[in-house]
């Protein structure tokens, strides 16, 4: 790659998942963003990352054990670690100053990281919080965190003297920093559409959220009062996002090309902006993970070296006892439940949104009840619900009242985070994963879990139709059916479950050990490169970042 000149690029995020303690991550968002940047340092790519110090970040979610109920704590982070650039930008927020203190990060595998921070004390109490907490807000507080990001992430590459050629804004969150783009050159005497046009010449986007909901929005008039608009006029915001406006539309309008996170993804994408007119294209880009955060090392080496000799397997299958083994003794700790090694287990870890469906395996206690209650099936969940999400609230009590039902078979682990989630990603045997489809972006767990040997039971939605082979490398289920109506869906899709795991996945675990094995041989083959962070990174230098007009 030295031989290529490659564009410089800024990204912007608002979570980056560096560390599980680090936590200004709330999910699948910032641990993408968060392992692009350890691949962009592994792999000398030029790139530099915009993000926030989250004073509190998502928060912890825990449970309350004589009520059940679900409840929420922040704490302030520790960030010692961060190095002080020594950089304070400014800008303005309903009329008034606000200053942002520059952070880099230069540990946990990357160096390229800058965080930006309010809470100094040049700043009054009100700005100060306004980096307190990610994703704590909707209306107002959201456009603020938005505008530290956007205006103050292109202020302070500029105070740092970095010089970006591209300007990929990952999710719509980072579109003010179009529009201070945009600002500077009108303050040279460009008219509106010419610097449009020049902005969209540098700007890349990627959208995440195939839920038109999930897609955030706000009335004009609360960008005009709080100085978001930067002196674009009412109606040239109309022009870019609608109105109110839409922050993946006015995305659409500012870039000069965008992309969906999995092949079908990239379907769903386009037909949700099918009537945005003068938007740009959506290509699709799948996902990736970076190995050595989530990957064991062992298993690896040991399915490259496998010459389909039971004894390279068993060696194999050894790591992975070994890993479920972690697992078990984990739960144990910090639940009191004590699984069984030597019968299956299923992980299942989701943000608890309804389109995932976390009770889905719940759905006809006939057929899984003496699954459980013989132990032949045991399940490990866990997940979070947005802190003002009553609904995900809701999902996460639901799977607690089954830990009580099946207290042996069923467990639950708290505050779902990148510890959790690397245990059960090396330690269970089945992955499982059932969205409605195709309201699954990507997903990249399933990836985690693909390389680790662990075998994927899911839905073929979201990165899975471009990686299974059934029977082969793990399994599919629903056939790709979609349905309007949700009954029917989820009708179909557990009367498709329920045989594949009746009729294949217990079989195979149970009674054809060795074709286990080689499933998980397959597993790690077929996705260690084609879902590894080089690939994704080749594919959004060669086809997102070139440049074709200058
Ligand atoms: C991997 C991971 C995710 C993203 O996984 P999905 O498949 O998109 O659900 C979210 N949170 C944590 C803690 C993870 O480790």
């Amino acid at each position: 790659m030295a031989t290529k000149k490659l564009s410089r690029v800024a990204y912007f995020c608002m979570e980056y998942a560096l560390d599980s303690p680090f936590k200004i991550y709330a999910g699948g968002l910032g641990i993408l963003a968060g392992d692009y940047l350890k691949g962009v340092k592994d792999h000398g790519y030029p790139m530099v990352g915009i993000g926030i110090r989250w004073k509190q970040g998502y928060g912890e979610q825990m449970v309350d054990a004589q009520s059940g109920k679900v409840y929420d704590a922040y704490k302030n982070g520790n960030h010692e670690f961060l190095e002080d650039t020594g950089v304070i930008v400014e800008i303005e927020i309903k009329g008034k100053p606000v200053k942002i203190k520059v952070w880099r990060v230069n540990s946990f595998g990357v160096d390229s990281l800058y965080l930006l921070d309010t809470d100094i004390e040049e700043n009054d109490g009100e700005s100060r919080w306004i980096t307190g907490q990610l994703y704590g807000w909707f209306g107002e507080e959201r456009v603020a965190q938005e505008m530290v990001l956007g205006i103050g992430g292109v202020r302070a590459l500029q105070a740092l003297r970095i010089k970006p050629e591209v300007y990929h804004f990952n999710e719509g969150h980072a579109l003010f920093a179009g529009f201070e783009l945009i600002h500077q050159r009108m303050a040279k005497g460009a008219t509106f559409e010419a610097a449009l046009a020049k902005t969209r010449d540098e700007v890349v986007f990627t959208t995440h959220t195939p839920i038109v909901q999930g897609n955030e929005s706000h009335p004009i008039d609360r960008f005009l009062y709080m100085g978001a608009n930067l002196g674009i006029s009412k109606a040239q915001l109309k022009q870019l996002g609608g109105s109110p406006f839409n922050m993946t539309v006015g995305a659409l309008r500012m870039s000069r090309i965008a992309n969906a996170v999995a092949d079908l993804h990239r379907v769903t994408a386009n037909s949700m902006w099918k009537k945005v007119e003068g938007r740009c294209e959506i290509i699709g880009i799948t996902n990736a993970i970076h190995r050595p955060t989530w990957v064991d090392q062992r298993m690896l080496d040991l399915s490259a070296a496998c010459d389909g000799s039971k004894k390279a397997k068993e060696a194999l299958w050894k790591a992975h006892m070994d890993n479920k083994k972690k697992l078990i003794t984990f739960v144990e700790g910090r639940t009191g439940v004590k699984l069984d090694a030597d019968k299956l287990l299923i992980g299942f870890s989701r943000r608890a949104a309804p389109y995932k469906r976390s009770n889905f395996i719940f759905t006809d206690r006939k057929f899984i009840e003496p699954l459980l209650k013989s132990g032949k099936l045991q399940i490990v969940f866990s997940g979070k619900a947005h802190p003002l999400d009553d609904n995900g609230k809701k999902i996460v009590e639901n799977i607690l009242e089954m830990t009580q039902k099946y207290p042996n078979s069923v467990v639950f682990l708290e505050n779902y985070d990148m510890e959790i989630g690397r245990m059960l990603t090396r330690g269970s045997d089945v992955w499982l994963n059932n969205p409605r489809r195709p309201k699954e972006a990507s997903g990249t767990s399933g990836m985690k879990a693909a390389m680790n040997g662990v075998l994927n039971l899911s839905i073929l939605d979201g990165w899975w139709p471009e990686a299974c082979n059934h029977g082969v490398n793990g399994w599919q289920f629903g056939d790709g059916f979609e349905s309007e109506d949700e009954a029917v869906l989820d009708k179909h899709d557990f009367k498709a479950f329920k045989k594949v795991l009746a009729d294949e996945v217990l079989p195979t675990y149970y009674e054809r050990r060795e074709a286990w094995m080689d499933m998980m041989v397959a597993s790690i083959q077929s996705t260690r490169d084609a879902f590894g962070m080089q690939r994704m990174l080749d594919e959004y230098y060669s086809r997102m970042y070139r440049r074709t007009t200058r």
